[in-house]
Protein backbone atom coordinates (compact mmCIF):
# COMPACT_ATOMS: atom_id res chain seq x y z
CA UNK A 1 0.00 0.00 0.00
CA UNK A 2 1.30 3.86 -0.98
CA UNK A 3 2.09 5.42 2.02
CA UNK A 4 0.10 8.53 1.87
CA UNK A 5 0.64 10.74 4.77
CA UNK A 6 4.00 11.96 3.19
CA UNK A 7 1.47 13.38 -0.32
CA UNK A 8 -0.77 15.15 2.73
CA UNK A 9 2.31 16.68 4.48
CA UNK A 10 3.69 18.29 1.68
CA UNK A 11 0.36 19.78 0.40
CA UNK A 12 0.00 21.04 4.00
CA UNK A 13 3.53 22.84 4.15
CA UNK A 14 2.83 24.06 0.66
CA UNK A 15 -0.42 26.00 2.15
CA UNK A 16 1.20 26.95 5.21
CA UNK A 17 3.80 28.83 3.11
CA UNK A 18 1.19 31.24 1.64
CA UNK A 19 2.27 30.90 -1.68
CA UNK A 20 -1.24 29.75 -2.99
CA UNK A 21 -2.85 33.33 -2.31
CA UNK A 22 -1.58 35.63 -5.01
CA UNK A 23 -4.13 35.40 -8.08
CA UNK A 24 -0.77 35.15 -9.81
CA UNK A 25 0.20 31.25 -8.71
CA UNK A 26 -3.57 30.45 -9.30
CA UNK A 27 -2.79 31.45 -12.73
CA UNK A 28 0.25 29.71 -13.37
CA UNK A 29 -1.59 26.42 -11.89
CA UNK A 30 -4.42 26.88 -14.38
CA UNK A 31 -1.91 27.46 -16.84
CA UNK A 32 0.12 24.71 -16.57
CA UNK A 33 -3.16 22.37 -15.82
CA UNK A 34 -3.77 23.17 -19.85
CA UNK A 35 -0.12 22.82 -20.62
CA UNK A 36 -0.17 19.24 -19.61
CA UNK A 37 -3.61 18.69 -20.87
CA UNK A 38 -2.48 20.13 -24.46
CA UNK A 39 1.62 18.23 -24.40
CA UNK A 40 0.31 15.24 -23.03
CA UNK A 41 -3.18 15.21 -24.77
CA UNK A 42 -1.94 11.35 -26.74
CA UNK A 43 -0.90 9.68 -23.64
CA UNK A 44 -3.90 11.08 -21.65
CA UNK A 45 -6.23 9.53 -24.30
CA UNK A 46 -4.45 6.46 -24.78
CA UNK A 47 -4.64 5.54 -21.09
CA UNK A 48 -9.09 6.37 -21.59
CA UNK A 49 -8.33 3.87 -24.60
CA UNK A 50 -6.91 0.72 -22.84
CA UNK A 51 -9.33 1.60 -19.47
CA UNK A 52 -12.77 1.97 -21.55
CA UNK A 53 -12.08 1.41 -24.69
CA UNK A 54 -12.76 5.32 -25.34
CA UNK A 55 -12.52 6.62 -29.07
CA UNK A 56 -9.85 9.52 -28.82
CA UNK A 57 -12.35 11.78 -29.87
CA UNK A 58 -14.74 11.29 -27.03
CA UNK A 59 -11.50 11.70 -24.89
CA UNK A 60 -11.39 14.65 -26.12
CA UNK A 61 -14.79 15.67 -25.81
CA UNK A 62 -15.81 14.54 -22.37
CA UNK A 63 -11.99 14.48 -20.63
CA UNK A 64 -9.29 16.29 -22.05
CA UNK A 65 -10.96 19.35 -24.00
CA UNK A 66 -13.59 19.67 -21.38
CA UNK A 67 -10.86 20.08 -18.57
CA UNK A 68 -8.87 22.52 -20.83
CA UNK A 69 -12.36 24.17 -21.39
CA UNK A 70 -13.31 24.46 -17.58
CA UNK A 71 -9.42 25.67 -16.84
CA UNK A 72 -9.36 28.34 -19.35
CA UNK A 73 -13.14 29.65 -18.17
CA UNK A 74 -11.80 29.56 -14.48
CA UNK A 75 -8.67 31.75 -15.78
CA UNK A 76 -10.45 34.14 -17.85
CA UNK A 77 -12.82 35.13 -14.86
CA UNK A 78 -10.69 34.47 -12.09
CA UNK A 79 -9.86 37.92 -11.29
CA UNK A 80 -13.33 39.86 -11.60
CA UNK A 81 -14.88 36.60 -9.30
CA UNK A 82 -12.14 37.21 -6.77
CA UNK A 83 -12.67 40.80 -6.41
CA UNK A 84 -14.36 42.14 -2.82
CA UNK A 85 -18.36 41.68 -2.98
CA UNK A 86 -19.35 45.25 -0.73
CA UNK A 87 -21.93 44.72 1.74
CA UNK A 88 -24.46 47.62 3.08
CA UNK A 89 -24.38 48.38 6.52
CA UNK A 90 -27.20 49.19 8.64
CA UNK A 91 -27.43 52.27 10.56
CA UNK A 92 -26.75 50.63 14.27
CA UNK A 93 -23.22 49.69 12.77
CA UNK A 94 -22.46 52.86 10.72
CA UNK A 95 -20.30 54.51 9.94
CA UNK A 96 -18.31 51.37 8.73
CA UNK A 97 -17.42 49.23 5.54
CA UNK A 98 -18.97 45.83 4.74
CA UNK A 99 -17.69 43.02 2.45
CA UNK A 100 -16.98 39.81 1.99
CA UNK A 101 -13.99 37.73 0.24
CA UNK A 102 -13.79 34.34 -1.16
CA UNK A 103 -10.78 32.63 0.56
CA UNK A 104 -8.87 29.76 0.14
CA UNK A 105 -9.76 26.48 2.39
CA UNK A 106 -6.43 24.86 2.47
CA UNK A 107 -5.42 21.52 1.22
CA UNK A 108 -8.43 19.77 -0.82
CA UNK A 109 -8.85 15.90 -1.26
CA UNK A 110 -10.39 14.92 -4.48
CA UNK A 111 -11.87 10.92 -4.69
CA UNK A 112 -12.86 9.94 -8.38
CA UNK A 113 -14.35 7.16 -10.09
CA UNK A 114 -13.49 5.05 -12.82
CA UNK A 115 -15.77 6.20 -15.83
CA UNK A 116 -14.47 9.70 -16.42
CA UNK A 117 -11.14 9.03 -14.56
CA UNK A 118 -9.77 12.35 -16.19
CA UNK A 119 -12.66 14.67 -15.99
CA UNK A 120 -13.55 13.96 -12.64
CA UNK A 121 -10.21 14.81 -10.82
CA UNK A 122 -9.25 17.45 -12.93
CA UNK A 123 -12.43 19.49 -13.35
CA UNK A 124 -12.55 19.61 -9.52
CA UNK A 125 -9.02 20.29 -9.25
CA UNK A 126 -9.16 23.67 -11.30
CA UNK A 127 -11.67 24.89 -9.27
CA UNK A 128 -9.51 23.92 -5.87
CA UNK A 129 -6.36 25.75 -7.85
CA UNK A 130 -8.58 28.89 -8.68
CA UNK A 131 -9.30 28.93 -5.00
CA UNK A 132 -5.60 29.02 -4.14
CA UNK A 133 -5.63 25.68 -2.59
CA UNK A 134 -3.38 22.48 -2.28
CA UNK A 135 -4.75 19.32 -4.08
CA UNK A 136 -4.35 15.81 -2.87
CA UNK A 137 -6.01 13.65 -6.01
CA UNK A 138 -7.31 10.07 -5.32
CA UNK A 139 -8.14 8.18 -8.94
CA UNK A 140 -10.02 5.40 -9.33
CA UNK A 141 -7.91 2.36 -8.78
CA UNK A 142 -10.44 0.95 -11.91
CA UNK A 143 -9.07 3.01 -14.43
CA UNK A 144 -5.36 2.33 -13.43
CA UNK A 145 -4.02 3.25 -16.94
CA UNK A 146 -5.49 7.06 -16.33
CA UNK A 147 -4.58 6.66 -12.86
CA UNK A 148 -0.94 6.10 -13.73
CA UNK A 149 -0.83 9.02 -16.57
CA UNK A 150 -1.95 11.20 -13.74
CA UNK A 151 0.58 10.18 -11.40
CA UNK A 152 3.54 10.28 -14.20
CA UNK A 153 2.59 13.68 -15.43
CA UNK A 154 0.96 15.63 -12.09
CA UNK A 155 4.40 15.67 -10.54
CA UNK A 156 5.48 17.23 -13.51
CA UNK A 157 3.48 20.28 -14.28
CA UNK A 158 1.99 21.26 -11.16
CA UNK A 159 4.66 20.47 -8.88
CA UNK A 160 3.88 21.64 -4.86
CA UNK A 161 0.14 22.44 -6.41
CA UNK A 162 -1.39 18.44 -6.70
CA UNK A 163 0.11 15.23 -5.53
CA UNK A 164 -1.52 11.79 -6.69
CA UNK A 165 -2.00 9.29 -4.29
CA UNK A 166 -3.07 5.95 -6.61
CA UNK A 167 -4.68 3.10 -4.82
CA UNK A 168 -8.21 1.88 -3.68
CA UNK A 169 -10.25 1.36 -0.65
CA UNK A 170 -7.26 0.96 1.59
CA UNK A 171 -5.79 4.08 0.45
CA UNK A 172 -8.73 5.90 0.52
CA UNK A 173 -9.66 5.04 4.07
CA UNK A 174 -6.16 6.08 4.90
CA UNK A 175 -6.34 9.16 3.46
CA UNK A 176 -9.83 9.99 4.95
CA UNK A 177 -8.38 9.23 8.18
CA UNK A 178 -6.49 12.98 7.91
CA UNK A 179 -7.24 16.04 8.41
CA UNK A 180 -8.42 18.09 4.79
CA UNK A 181 -10.28 21.04 4.90
CA UNK A 182 -12.44 19.46 2.04
CA UNK A 183 -13.09 16.46 0.57
CA UNK A 184 -14.93 16.39 -2.86
CA UNK A 185 -15.83 13.00 -3.60
CA UNK A 186 -17.28 11.72 -6.63
CA UNK A 187 -18.29 7.59 -6.60
CA UNK A 188 -21.70 5.74 -5.46
CA UNK A 189 -23.79 5.67 -2.55
CA UNK A 190 -21.87 2.99 -0.53
CA UNK A 191 -18.45 4.91 -0.82
CA UNK A 192 -20.58 8.19 -0.24
CA UNK A 193 -21.71 6.95 3.12
CA UNK A 194 -18.07 5.92 3.89
CA UNK A 195 -16.66 9.42 2.85
CA UNK A 196 -18.91 11.30 5.09
CA UNK A 197 -18.65 9.18 8.04
CA UNK A 198 -14.92 10.07 8.11
CA UNK A 199 -15.79 13.14 7.25
CA UNK A 200 -17.94 13.93 10.78
CA UNK A 201 -14.76 12.92 12.51
CA UNK A 202 -12.80 16.05 11.98
CA UNK A 203 -15.59 17.94 10.69
CA UNK A 204 -14.94 18.55 7.48
CA UNK A 205 -16.75 20.10 4.74
CA UNK A 206 -17.48 17.61 1.62
CA UNK A 207 -18.72 17.93 -1.79
CA UNK A 208 -20.71 14.90 -2.77
CA UNK A 209 -21.35 13.81 -6.50
CA UNK A 210 -23.35 10.56 -6.90
CA UNK A 211 -25.44 9.05 -9.39
CA UNK A 212 -28.77 7.01 -9.53
CA UNK A 213 -31.32 7.10 -11.64
CA UNK A 214 -32.02 9.51 -14.39
CA UNK A 215 -35.41 9.44 -16.08
CA UNK A 216 -36.50 10.77 -19.61
CA UNK A 217 -40.30 11.55 -20.32
CA UNK A 218 -40.82 11.22 -23.77
CA UNK A 219 -44.10 12.73 -25.21
CA UNK A 220 -45.98 12.67 -28.78
CA UNK A 221 -45.07 16.61 -29.11
CA UNK A 222 -41.66 16.11 -29.60
CA UNK A 223 -39.59 15.15 -32.85
CA UNK A 224 -39.24 11.49 -31.97
CA UNK A 225 -36.29 10.58 -34.57
CA UNK A 226 -34.27 13.67 -33.28
CA UNK A 227 -35.32 12.77 -29.43
CA UNK A 228 -34.56 8.74 -30.36
CA UNK A 229 -30.86 10.05 -31.81
CA UNK A 230 -29.95 12.37 -28.83
CA UNK A 231 -31.46 9.56 -26.19
CA UNK A 232 -29.15 7.00 -27.61
CA UNK A 233 -26.15 9.25 -28.04
CA UNK A 234 -26.70 10.15 -23.48
CA UNK A 235 -27.81 6.81 -23.11
CA UNK A 236 -24.86 4.70 -25.08
CA UNK A 237 -22.03 7.38 -24.90
CA UNK A 238 -18.69 5.59 -22.68
CA UNK A 239 -20.99 2.39 -23.19
CA UNK A 240 -23.56 4.16 -21.17
CA UNK A 241 -21.14 3.81 -17.93
CA UNK A 242 -22.01 8.38 -17.85
CA UNK A 243 -23.58 9.74 -14.70
CA UNK A 244 -25.93 12.15 -16.20
CA UNK A 245 -26.94 9.17 -19.07
CA UNK A 246 -30.78 8.96 -19.48
CA UNK A 247 -31.54 5.81 -17.22
CA UNK A 248 -34.63 4.73 -18.17
CA UNK A 249 -37.72 6.07 -20.71
CA UNK A 250 -41.33 6.82 -19.72
CA UNK A 251 -44.09 7.73 -22.24
CA UNK A 252 -47.20 6.15 -22.95
CA UNK A 253 -47.39 3.09 -25.07
CA UNK A 254 -48.67 4.71 -28.49
CA UNK A 255 -45.28 7.00 -28.41
CA UNK A 256 -43.19 4.02 -27.00
CA UNK A 257 -43.49 1.73 -30.04
CA UNK A 258 -42.80 4.51 -32.74
CA UNK A 259 -39.95 5.77 -30.18
CA UNK A 260 -38.44 1.94 -29.72
CA UNK A 261 -38.33 1.79 -33.84
CA UNK A 262 -36.52 5.18 -34.00
CA UNK A 263 -33.97 4.56 -30.66
CA UNK A 264 -33.24 1.27 -33.26
CA UNK A 265 -32.24 3.16 -36.17
CA UNK A 266 -30.41 5.94 -34.08
CA UNK A 267 -28.20 3.03 -32.43
CA UNK A 268 -27.47 1.73 -36.21
CA UNK A 269 -26.52 5.45 -37.21
CA UNK A 270 -24.36 5.99 -34.37
CA UNK A 271 -22.50 2.64 -33.55
CA UNK A 272 -23.30 0.94 -37.67
CA UNK A 273 -25.01 -2.60 -37.53
CA UNK A 274 -22.75 -4.08 -34.71
CA UNK A 275 -21.61 -2.41 -31.92
CA UNK A 276 -18.64 -4.85 -31.67
CA UNK A 277 -17.09 -3.37 -34.99
CA UNK A 278 -17.44 0.49 -34.10
CA UNK A 279 -14.34 2.71 -33.12
CA UNK A 280 -16.70 4.71 -31.32
CA UNK A 281 -18.32 2.34 -28.84
CA UNK A 282 -16.77 1.57 -25.32
CA UNK A 283 -16.06 -0.99 -23.39
CA UNK A 284 -17.38 -2.44 -20.26
CA UNK A 285 -14.86 -1.21 -17.35
CA UNK A 286 -14.11 -4.67 -15.81
CA UNK A 287 -15.23 -8.02 -15.75
CA UNK A 288 -17.40 -7.87 -12.36
CA UNK A 289 -19.60 -4.74 -13.85
CA UNK A 290 -19.66 -6.69 -17.24
CA UNK A 291 -21.06 -9.56 -15.10
CA UNK A 292 -23.53 -7.30 -13.25
CA UNK A 293 -25.08 -6.00 -16.53
CA UNK A 294 -24.88 -8.98 -18.12
CA UNK A 295 -27.27 -10.29 -14.95
CA UNK A 296 -29.66 -7.10 -15.39
CA UNK A 297 -30.27 -7.88 -18.87
CA UNK A 298 -30.73 -11.52 -18.45
CA UNK A 299 -33.15 -10.59 -15.77
CA UNK A 300 -35.69 -8.22 -18.33
CA UNK A 301 -36.66 -8.78 -21.69
CA UNK A 302 -34.78 -7.44 -24.57
CA UNK A 303 -36.35 -5.90 -27.26
CA UNK A 304 -33.41 -4.99 -29.46
CA UNK A 305 -29.40 -5.58 -29.15
CA UNK A 306 -27.91 -8.22 -25.79
CA UNK A 307 -24.88 -9.25 -27.94
CA UNK A 308 -22.02 -9.44 -25.61
CA UNK A 309 -18.93 -10.67 -25.88
CA UNK A 310 -17.32 -11.18 -21.87
CA UNK A 311 -13.41 -11.64 -23.26
CA UNK A 312 -13.78 -8.18 -25.20
CA UNK A 313 -16.32 -6.76 -22.60
CA UNK A 314 -18.48 -5.77 -25.48
CA UNK A 315 -21.62 -5.09 -24.29
CA UNK A 316 -24.33 -4.10 -27.12
CA UNK A 317 -26.80 -1.27 -27.11
CA UNK A 318 -29.78 -2.98 -25.55
CA UNK A 319 -33.30 -1.11 -25.40
CA UNK A 320 -35.55 -3.33 -22.60
CA UNK A 321 -39.18 -4.00 -22.06
CA UNK A 322 -38.98 -4.36 -17.81
CA UNK A 323 -41.75 -6.05 -16.46
CA UNK A 324 -42.90 -4.47 -12.70
CA UNK A 325 -40.53 -5.90 -10.07
CA UNK A 326 -37.13 -6.28 -12.82
CA UNK A 327 -34.11 -5.55 -10.86
CA UNK A 328 -32.92 -3.14 -13.60
CA UNK A 329 -35.85 -1.02 -12.15
CA UNK A 330 -34.32 -0.73 -9.31
CA UNK A 331 -30.81 0.04 -9.42
CA UNK A 332 -28.72 2.85 -11.21
CA UNK A 333 -27.89 0.62 -14.47
CA UNK A 334 -24.44 2.57 -15.48
CA UNK A 335 -24.12 0.62 -18.91
CA UNK A 336 -25.56 0.10 -22.36
CA UNK A 337 -29.06 -0.63 -20.91
CA UNK A 338 -32.16 1.08 -21.46
CA UNK A 339 -35.76 -0.10 -20.55
CA UNK A 340 -38.89 1.26 -21.98
CA UNK A 341 -41.34 2.24 -19.15
CA UNK A 342 -45.13 2.57 -19.97
CA UNK A 343 -46.97 5.40 -18.57
CA UNK A 344 -50.56 6.43 -18.71
CA UNK A 345 -49.58 10.34 -19.39
CA UNK A 346 -47.04 13.08 -17.24
CA UNK A 347 -48.92 12.80 -13.95
CA UNK A 348 -48.22 9.26 -13.64
CA UNK A 349 -44.26 10.14 -14.99
CA UNK A 350 -44.59 12.46 -12.25
CA UNK A 351 -45.60 9.89 -9.44
CA UNK A 352 -43.34 7.63 -10.69
CA UNK A 353 -40.35 9.68 -10.78
CA UNK A 354 -41.05 11.43 -7.07
CA UNK A 355 -41.31 8.04 -5.65
CA UNK A 356 -38.07 7.40 -6.50
CA UNK A 357 -34.90 9.21 -4.89
CA UNK A 358 -33.98 12.77 -6.40
CA UNK A 359 -32.60 12.48 -9.98
CA UNK A 360 -29.00 13.74 -10.69
CA UNK A 361 -30.77 15.10 -14.05
CA UNK A 362 -34.88 14.79 -15.57
CA UNK A 363 -34.74 15.21 -19.58
CA UNK A 364 -37.81 15.96 -20.43
CA UNK A 365 -38.89 15.38 -24.33
CA UNK A 366 -41.58 17.71 -25.33
CA UNK A 367 -43.34 20.58 -26.84
CA UNK A 368 -45.67 21.11 -24.83
CA UNK A 369 -45.57 24.18 -22.89
CA UNK A 370 -47.97 22.41 -20.15
CA UNK A 371 -46.15 19.13 -19.85
CA UNK A 372 -42.50 21.72 -19.41
CA UNK A 373 -44.05 23.29 -16.69
CA UNK A 374 -45.58 20.42 -14.08
CA UNK A 375 -41.79 18.66 -14.67
CA UNK A 376 -40.69 22.31 -13.46
CA UNK A 377 -42.91 22.84 -10.55
CA UNK A 378 -43.58 19.56 -9.40
CA UNK A 379 -40.14 17.96 -9.50
CA UNK A 380 -36.94 17.92 -8.24
CA UNK A 381 -33.70 17.06 -9.38
CA UNK A 382 -30.10 18.26 -9.58
CA UNK A 383 -30.40 19.39 -12.97
CA UNK A 384 -33.68 19.73 -15.87
CA UNK A 385 -33.11 19.83 -19.62
CA UNK A 386 -35.75 19.91 -22.01
CA UNK A 387 -35.05 17.68 -25.64
CA UNK A 388 -31.19 17.04 -24.50
CA UNK A 389 -29.59 14.65 -22.50
CA UNK A 390 -26.06 15.64 -20.45
CA UNK A 391 -25.31 18.55 -22.73
CA UNK A 392 -25.67 20.95 -19.37
CA UNK A 393 -22.62 19.89 -18.39
CA UNK A 394 -20.55 21.35 -21.22
CA UNK A 395 -22.10 25.15 -20.11
CA UNK A 396 -19.86 26.57 -17.26
CA UNK A 397 -22.36 29.07 -15.96
CA UNK A 398 -24.35 25.98 -14.87
CA UNK A 399 -23.90 24.16 -11.37
CA UNK A 400 -23.24 20.76 -11.57
CA UNK A 401 -24.32 18.88 -9.00
CA UNK A 402 -27.13 16.29 -7.20
CA UNK A 403 -29.61 17.10 -4.88
CA UNK A 404 -30.95 13.98 -1.79
CA UNK A 405 -29.66 11.11 -2.84
CA UNK A 406 -28.06 12.18 -6.04
CA UNK A 407 -25.41 14.24 -4.16
CA UNK A 408 -24.78 17.33 -2.47
CA UNK A 409 -23.09 20.47 -3.07
CA UNK A 410 -21.81 21.49 -6.51
CA UNK A 411 -19.40 22.54 -9.09
CA UNK A 412 -17.97 24.15 -12.61
CA UNK A 413 -16.73 27.40 -12.98
CA UNK A 414 -17.77 30.53 -10.65
CA UNK A 415 -19.73 27.63 -8.62
CA UNK A 416 -16.48 25.60 -8.22
CA UNK A 417 -14.65 28.75 -7.01
CA UNK A 418 -17.45 29.33 -4.32
CA UNK A 419 -16.98 25.00 -3.63
CA UNK A 420 -13.57 25.30 -2.63
CA UNK A 421 -13.58 28.51 -1.17
CA UNK A 422 -14.72 30.18 1.91
CA UNK A 423 -16.81 33.45 1.58
CA UNK A 424 -15.24 35.67 4.37
CA UNK A 425 -17.36 38.67 6.18
CA UNK A 426 -15.26 41.28 6.91
CA UNK A 427 -16.20 44.48 8.81
CA UNK A 428 -13.97 47.91 9.42
CA UNK A 429 -15.25 50.02 11.78
CA UNK A 430 -13.31 53.61 12.62
CA UNK A 431 -12.54 54.21 16.31
CA UNK A 432 -14.09 57.60 15.29
CA UNK A 433 -16.90 58.97 15.89
CA UNK A 434 -17.33 56.00 18.44
CA UNK A 435 -20.97 55.60 18.21
CA UNK A 436 -21.05 52.35 19.55
CA UNK A 437 -21.31 54.15 23.34
CA UNK A 438 -25.39 54.68 22.09
CA UNK A 439 -25.44 50.73 22.71
CA UNK A 440 -22.60 50.10 25.34
CA UNK A 441 -24.10 49.71 29.48
CA UNK A 442 -24.88 51.69 31.81
CA UNK A 443 -28.40 51.27 29.75
CA UNK A 444 -30.65 53.89 30.32
CA UNK A 445 -34.61 55.31 29.19
CA UNK A 446 -32.62 57.01 26.25
CA UNK A 447 -30.34 54.20 25.02
CA UNK A 448 -33.73 51.90 25.26
CA UNK A 449 -35.50 54.16 23.72
CA UNK A 450 -32.38 54.18 20.55
CA UNK A 451 -31.82 50.73 20.64
CA UNK A 452 -35.41 49.86 20.28
CA UNK A 453 -36.38 52.12 17.48
CA UNK A 454 -32.73 50.67 15.69
CA UNK A 455 -34.31 46.90 15.94
CA UNK A 456 -37.67 48.07 14.85
CA UNK A 457 -37.92 51.58 13.70
CA UNK A 458 -41.14 53.15 14.84
CA UNK A 459 -44.13 52.66 12.99
CA UNK A 460 -42.71 49.18 11.67
CA UNK A 461 -43.47 47.10 14.84
CA UNK A 462 -44.49 43.63 14.57
CA UNK A 463 -47.88 43.77 15.49
CA UNK A 464 -48.45 47.29 16.14
CA UNK A 465 -51.29 48.35 14.02
P1 LIG B 1 -17.17 4.15 -6.17
O1 LIG B 1 -17.98 4.83 -5.13
O2 LIG B 1 -17.07 2.66 -6.11
O3 LIG B 1 -15.67 4.70 -6.16
C1 LIG B 1 -15.35 6.07 -6.15
C2 LIG B 1 -14.05 6.29 -5.41
O4 LIG B 1 -14.22 5.95 -4.05
C3 LIG B 1 -12.87 5.46 -5.92
O5 LIG B 1 -11.74 6.31 -5.98
C4 LIG B 1 -12.71 4.37 -4.88
O6 LIG B 1 -11.35 4.00 -4.70
C5 LIG B 1 -13.24 5.02 -3.61
N1 LIG B 1 -13.91 4.07 -2.73
C6 LIG B 1 -14.71 3.04 -3.09
N2 LIG B 1 -15.20 2.42 -1.99
C7 LIG B 1 -14.70 3.06 -0.92
C8 LIG B 1 -14.84 2.91 0.50
N3 LIG B 1 -15.57 1.93 1.03
N4 LIG B 1 -14.18 3.76 1.31
C9 LIG B 1 -13.43 4.75 0.77
N5 LIG B 1 -13.26 4.94 -0.54
C10 LIG B 1 -13.89 4.13 -1.39
O7 LIG B 1 -17.78 4.65 -7.54
P2 LIG B 1 -17.41 4.19 -9.01
O8 LIG B 1 -17.84 2.76 -9.18
O9 LIG B 1 -16.00 4.52 -9.34
O10 LIG B 1 -18.36 5.16 -9.85
C11 LIG B 1 -19.70 4.84 -10.08
C12 LIG B 1 -20.64 5.74 -9.34
O11 LIG B 1 -20.25 7.10 -9.42
C13 LIG B 1 -22.04 5.71 -9.94
O12 LIG B 1 -23.00 5.69 -8.91
C14 LIG B 1 -22.13 7.01 -10.70
O13 LIG B 1 -23.42 7.50 -10.91
C15 LIG B 1 -21.34 7.91 -9.83
N6 LIG B 1 -20.85 9.04 -10.60
C16 LIG B 1 -21.30 10.28 -10.32
C17 LIG B 1 -20.86 11.35 -11.07
C18 LIG B 1 -21.29 12.76 -10.80
O14 LIG B 1 -20.63 13.65 -11.28
N7 LIG B 1 -22.35 13.01 -10.05
C19 LIG B 1 -19.94 11.14 -12.10
C20 LIG B 1 -19.52 9.85 -12.34
C21 LIG B 1 -19.95 8.81 -11.59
Amino acid sequence: MQTVAPAVARSREVFDSGITRPLAWRLEQLSNLRRMLIERRDDFAAALGSDLGKHATEAQLTEIGFVTAEAAHLAKNLQAWLRPRPVPVPLSVQPAKAWTELTPLGVVLVIGPWNYPLQLLLAPLAGALAAGNTVVLKPSEHAPATSAALARWIPEYLAGAAEVVQGGIPETTALLAMRFDHIFFTGGEVAAKAVLRAAAENLTPVTLELGGKSPAYVDASTDLARAAKRIAWGRFLNAGQTCVAPDYILATEDVLVPLECELVKAIRALFGADSALSESYGRIVNDQHFARLAALADGSTVAHGGERDAASRHFAPTLLRPAPGDTVMGEEIFGPLLPLVPVAGRDEAIRMINDGAKPLALYVFSNDPETRRAFSERTSSGALCFDVPAAHLLVPGLPFGGVGGSGMGAYHGKHSLRTFSHERSTLSKPHWPETLELIFPPYTRAKHRIISSLVAPAGKRPGKR
